[in-house]
Order: structure tokens, then sequence, then C-alpha cells
């Protein structure tokens, strides 16, 4: 285990936000650009507390997220005043709390905040485990040279190259396939 439990949700979660920006991936294509694509995110990563599903509440999510993409390229000690910024922005207020069968973590937004406030300070709270822990160097962006998804290395050994998106690890891997055999039958 890298991280803790919770770390680890907020960190996947984060990065699932900023990979649906349409700068990043394969395609260019917006993943966040409706509130059926917010339902469908929020689907695969349940956050607690308000949801008010507007307008107001969509454009703000989306603009949280070249904050968050901000994380991921800087340096760790690039990272510090961004992540500071944001919990100073999000008012954060560490409380533990439990509940949903979750053992106690710490929430550091009230359930009332609006929802991107809280996405904003539990990503923060999760990257101040990172550098804390000093495992800044699992914040990565994708290999694949046609790929600038992001994601945390959770594993083991820190030898993760490709992100959790497309198929890069494959893609890459069939690309330098075709390399070598291209360059034999020249
Ligand atoms: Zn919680
Ligand atoms: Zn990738």
């Amino acid at each position: 285990m890298v991280f803790i439990h919770d770390t680890e949700l907020s960190l996947r979660a984060t990065a699932a936000l900023v990979n649906t920006l349409p700068t990043v991936g394969v395609d260019d294509v917006d993943r966040l650009a409706t509130q059926a694509d917010a339902d469908a995110f929020f689907t695969e990563y349940p956050y607690t507390g308000a949801f008010d599903r507007d307008d107001a509440e969509l454009t703000a999510l989306r603009a949280i997220r070249p904050r968050l993409r901000g994380l991921w390229g800087a340096s760790r000690d690039e990272a510090v005043p961004l992540v500071n910024a944001m919990l100073r922005d999000g008012h954060a207020l560490p409380q533990l709390v439990i509940h949903d069968g979750y053992g106690w973590h710490i929430h550091a937004t009230e359930s009332a905040a609006p929802l991107p406030t809280r996405m904003l300070v539990e990503a923060a709270m999760a990257f101040v485990d990172i550098i804390r822990s000093d495992q800044w160097d699992r914040v990565r962006v994708c290999d694949a040279d046609d790929c600038d998804a992001v994601y945390i290395d959770f594993s083991k050994n820190g030898s993760k190259r490709y992100c959790d998106t497309g198929n890069c690890g494959n893609r890459m891997n069939v690309n330098a396939y075709r390399r070598r055999k291209a360059g034999e039958t020249d």
C-alpha cells in the first residue's frame, strides 16, 4: 500500500477528472461537456455531500480541471504553493469523520460547500499526502508519445509508465514491434 485508501481514491478521481479535459488523450474530446458526462463521472467516482446538478456547478467543475492539471508537470517544490492555495481558497478545515462504511478519515470542507470546492480541497489534501510521504515522482504523465493523460503510479515498485485511460502500453508495444519489423524488411 503506497497511500492510505481514501487518499488513493481521491487521487484516482482527481486524475480521472483531469483526463476529461479535451487536451489530453488521443482524441481531443471533452468528456465533461454535459450533465450526463458529470453523472457518469460521479457514478464511477462517487463523492458525498451536496450536488446541485445545474449549469453553474458543471461550469465550475470544468473550470477546476486546468488548475488540477497544473499539479502534473510541476516539480514538488512548485506544487507546494499550488496545493496550499487550493486549501486556502477552499477554506479547508480538516475534521475527522466516519460515514458509509469508510473508516475514520478527514474531510476538510463542509458537506454543504460547493461540489467543485469540495473536490479541489479533497484533491489538495491527497496531494499533501504525496508530498509529505516524499512520493512526488509518482505524479506522472503518460509516456506514450501521442498521449498526455495523467495518472498517479500506485505500483509497488513505481514502474508504471502509461495512463489507465486508453490502451497506451499496448499501442506503444505494437508501434515498437512494427518499427522493428519495418527495420528488418528494409
Ligand atoms: Zn468521506
Ligand atoms: Zn496514455
